[in-house]
């Protein structure tokens, strides 16, 4: 006989797990007004006296066997597995954009303090391919660029 003890709506008894095909268990954690209780595999509401849980997919279910769950653990360890590869990856990806981004900008500044230094002008320095060949360009007017638009 179970003793129930009320705790607001839900109810907590002793400690019980659930068992499934491959031997291992889980306790159960959930436990609501006349001892029904939420499986801790799949968290389908199951009767007070039930040793297997009632959803048929669930690994707890009298019908799962050791053979499927286990095929099942090694599938989702597989996926997880490879879950975690992409996400490696995708934070590989985005650090070396980051570090590109980050040099692009370093050089960019180099570029500026250069072109600062010999009174050279900022736009054509911009519109040249400043990383690799930077124009260095002295204009007699101040509005040689806005002038001629
Ligand atoms: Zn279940
Ligand atoms: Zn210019």
């Amino acid at each position: 006989m179970s003793v129930f003890l009320p705790r607001g709506d839900a109810v907590v008894t002793e400690a019980r797990v659930m068992r499934i095909a491959t031997g291992e268990t889980r306790q159960i954690t959930t436990w609501f007004v006349g001892g029904w209780f939420n499986c801790p595999w799949c968290g389908a509401a199951n009767p007070p006296e039930a040793q297997h849980c009632d959803n048929p997919a669930c690994w707890a279910s009298k019908h799962a066997t050791a053979e499927h769950v286990r095929a099942e653990q090694d599938r989702r360890a597989r996926e997880a597995a490879e879950r975690e590869q992409r996400l490696r990856a995708a934070e590989a990806q985005a650090a070396g954009q980051q570090r590109y981004q980050e040099q692009r900008a370093a050089l960019w500044a180099e570029r500026v303090a250069t072109a600062t230094e010999r009174g050279a002008c900022l736009t054509c320095l911009r519109r040249s391919r400043w990383e690799t060949e930077p124009r260095y360009r002295r204009h007699r007017r101040t509005d040689f660029h806005t002038a001629k638009a």
